[in-house]
């Protein structure tokens, strides 16, 4: 018995610490560039493999439905005034909740709690950059449960611009008459407008819900604008740009609202909504290890040298692009004002699925991306790429050419592969998995790659 419990995970099961080891030198050898990734702090990581995920505490701290919290009500109390502390916000307009699991589930837990079954919401369509989330459907199916339990309605950005087409969502919301309006972004280089998005909301007295998972970070350096200000509810990712465990926080308005016709005082009355919304509603148990780590992260987010990171995220991210256009690439929206940019790839003749396939191979991690004007979802015509993990890793702008320069190298390699195999994806696979001459070449460039970014250092444990 105590052999069980007391052993390391490479005494008791070494099979898969292997596996572990293994992904941990994945992590060192690649360049990690999918823009929603970061590698987070050794603190980070020692709450979450700590005592206090053994511990129930369904409810709030203070208001709890099981007896021994009184640690782990502290530990959630200091969670709460960190993560509002962290984006300069006054405990008596704003509070929030720190328990929900991740950012999916705070999604549906805020419309769960502002809005009644089948409410109507409105977010950016995911092939234009949006979220899952935001009630994406498709014309055969619906695919997110945010589509299936509330009525959505996408809006889109211009095909041209790649930019949000404010001017028809507010048109369209005039028509559609949502009580949700979401403001947030997967992939999406520009910062939002949320004073216009604020005004359409204001117009079809809908709720402003702004959804910062990508850009929390960014946001609690002060380096872009803060949908705060303007909206109602906001609602974060904490392991994304914000460095932190993967969960989830929202934020809500609370206290006066505003004074009514008759002079009464009238009262936010959503943060008991959002609160119930995510336990009982949605949620059980509270992860305590994440709510220590989300505290922690909170902390780091105040550090200057937090400042100085996020700042050269940016930087390397605008560095990325110049880099790029500089060898004829096409980036949507012609720049980046944030942590990504999205490659189109249509002037190339290469596909999303095959640039991102081809930089897969030669160790250099991102995802295929719709660009502005995709004829279709299924085949999408870019790659997105970002700067938060490498920048973690200590990369800075003087790097940053020589990651183009690889990239651009993976990408013109897989010219060659199609004129081998043809268009089809499955035969552009054949391809590198049988062609000696592919292989080889594939091979010398996964080797350069893999030395030139083990010069990073990468925090967290030294195996695993
Ligand atoms: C990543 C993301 C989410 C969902 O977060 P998960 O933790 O993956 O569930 C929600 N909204 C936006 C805008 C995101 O980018």
């Amino acid at each position: 018995m105590a052999e069980l419990l007391q052993q390391n995970i490479w005494e008791s099961d070494p099979e898969l610490f292997e596996l572990m080891k293994k992904e941990k030198k994945r992590q060192q050898c690649g360049l990690e560039m999918i823009a929603s990734e970061n590698f987070t702090s050794l603190s980070v990581l020692q709450c979450l493999s700590s005592c206090l995920h053994n511990k129930y505490s369904e409810g709030l701290p203070g208001a709890r439905y099981y007896g021994g919290n009184e640690f782990i009500d502290q530990i959630e109390w200091l969670a709460q005034k960190r993560a509002l502390a962290a984006y300069n916000l006054d405990p008596e307009i704003w509070g929030c909740n720190v328990q929900p699991y991740s950012g999916s589930p705070a999604n549906f837990a805020v419309y769960t709690g502002l809005i009644e079954p089948h409410g109507r919401i409105m977010g950016l369509d995911l092939p234009d950059g949006g979220h899952l989330t935001h009630g994406f459907f498709t014309q055969t199916k619906k695919i997110s449960a945010t589509s299936i339990f509330f009525e959505s309605m996408p809006y889109k950005v211009n095909p041209t611009t790649g930019l949000i087409d404010y001017d028809k969502l507010a048109e369209q919301a005039k028509l559609f008459k949502p009580k949700v309006i979401i403001a947030g972004v997967s992939c999406y280089s520009r910062c939002l407008d949320y004073k216009r998005f604020r005004q359409i909301a204001d117009e079809n007295n809908a709720y402003l819900f702004s959804d910062m998972a990508h850009i929390s970070g960014l946001v609690a350096a002060g380096i872009i604008p803060s949908p705060f200000e303007y909206s109602d509810v906001v609602a974060t990712t904490t392991h994304k740009t914000l460095r932190g465990p993967r969960a989830g926080v929202i934020f809500f308005r609370k206290g006066l609202k505003c004074i009514g016709k008759n002079g009464e005082k009238i009262m936010w009355d959503i943060e008991s909504r959002i609160n119930q919304a995510v336990f009982p509603g949605l949620q059980g148990g509270p992860h305590n290890h994440a709510i220590a780590a989300i505290a922690t992260a909170m902390k780091q987010a105040k550090a200057p040298e937090f400042v100085t990171y996020q700042k050269q995220v940016v930087a390397n991210a605008q560095k990325l692009c110049k880099s790029l256009q500089d060898r004829g690439y096409k980036i949507s929206t012609d720049g980046t004002d944030v942590h990504l940019i999205l490659v189109d790839l249509r002037n190339t003749g290469i596909t999303g699925a095959k640039a991102e396939r081809i930089l897969e191979d030669i160790s250099i991690a991102c995802n295929k991306n719709t660009v502005p004007g995709d004829k279709s979802a299924l085949n999408p015509s870019g790659i997105r790429l970002g700067t938060p993990a490498l920048t973690t890793r200590g990369v800075k702008e003087i790097h940053i050419d020589d990651i183009a320069q690889f990239i651009h190298r993976g990408l013109e390699l897989s010219k060659e592969v199609t004129a081998k195999s043809g268009p089809k994806l499955v035969d552009f696979k054949n391809i590198l998995e049988t062609d000696v001459e592919i292989q080889k070449k594939v091979a010398t460039l996964r080797d350069e790659v893999e030395k030139y970014s083990q010069q990073f250092t990468l925090p967290g444990l030294d195996e695993y």
